[in-house]
């Protein structure tokens, strides 16, 4: 068996096992051989990979990867696929499907158990219910992750790769953006996927930065800086910062002057620099 991914195999895989597409589960299978080649490229794939997917379907991309890579640890939460990828992957024996729900999965354990703690990719079509949960899971838990490849509904990825005082700049872009590198892979409209879903995708690549490039005293001042700076976009961060809850006008007035940031200024025009000098700044307002 080749490439899964022309319409004409997909659906004479899914016919033959009488396979039932799940909306609720995100299920729209990918179709196009480009973008498969567009997704192993900009994930670097090479041999000696080590892969985690989230959601193989009914293995198109999981087979490209085990052709590659090392190993491939595929979890896919639809018990009805199970016995699909064993007729699917059936000849690799650098691929293992775990059946179970990525968000109840301890990651951390999953890479000592099954990759002795070595480095990983998460190379992906995600299901777009959990897309973000997913990739921060893997971000900030303590996951030896390198590279982040996945496919996303496109305003998501719009999102992620966004720039200060940009409409799609926010806590997401920040978030992603405080680990990694981000870069476009690929546009992926709706009809290549079956069934169609009603947006279009884009692969983006999230390249986690080996040393760290921001300077930040507490991570849980600094996302919650973050986070309250995004909170009422509209408001000038004198006012947004109030959503913090423990300074008045006038400490954040004096963090702010201190921070070398215009008190007018909106929270959608602070750089990630910014964003750390003003946090610990803050930080260091915080009682103990
Ligand atoms: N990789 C396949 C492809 O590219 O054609 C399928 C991608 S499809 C967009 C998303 C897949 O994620 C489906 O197979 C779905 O069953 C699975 N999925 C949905 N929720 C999941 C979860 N919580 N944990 C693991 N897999 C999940």
């Amino acid at each position: 068996m080749d490439r899964l991914s022309s319409h004409k195999a997909t659906k004479s895989v899914v016919e033959k096992h009488n396979f039932k597409f799940s909306k609720s589960l995100g299920q729209n299978f990918l179709i196009d051989d480009n973008v498969i080649d567009k997704i192993l490229n900009g994930a670097r794939l090479s041999e000696g990979d080590n892969i985690i997917e989230v959601g193989p379907g009914i293995g198109t991309l999981t087979r490209e990867m085990g052709k590659i890579a090392d190993k491939v640890v595929a979890i896919e939460i639809d018990k009805s696929l199970i016995p699909i990828l064993k007729e699917t992957l059936g000849e690799f024996d650098n691929i293992e499907v775990v059946n179970n729900d990525i968000l109840k999965v301890n990651i951390e354990e999953l890479v000592k158990e099954k990759f002795d703690n070595k480095p990983i990719k998460l190379v992906a079509n995600l299901p777009y219910y959990i897309t973000t949960p997913i990739v921060m899971k893997f971000l900030e838990e303590n996951i030896p992750v390198t590279d982040i490849v996945v496919m996303v509904q496109k305003e998501v990825a719009d999102r992620m790769n966004a720039k200060p005082s940009t409409k799609d700049y926010g806590a997401l872009s920040v978030a992603v953006q405080y680990y990694c590198d981000t870069e476009i892979v690929a546009k992926a409209p709706r009809h290549m996927f079956i069934p169609q879903p009603n947006v279009d995708s884009t692969v983006i690549g999230l390249h986690v930065r080996e040393e760290k490039k921001y300077n930040v005293d507490n991570e849980d001042i600094f996302f919650k800086t973050v986070k309250a700076s995004f909170g009422q976009r509209r408001k000038t961060l004198l006012n947004s910062l109030g959503g913090l809850g423990f300074l008045n006008k006038d400490e954040i007035k004096e963090v702010l002057k201190q921070s070398n940031i215009d008190e007018k200024r909106r929270g959608e025009t602070l750089t990630i620099e910014e964003f750390a000098t003003l946090s610990n700044v803050i930080n260091s307002k915080v009682p103990n």
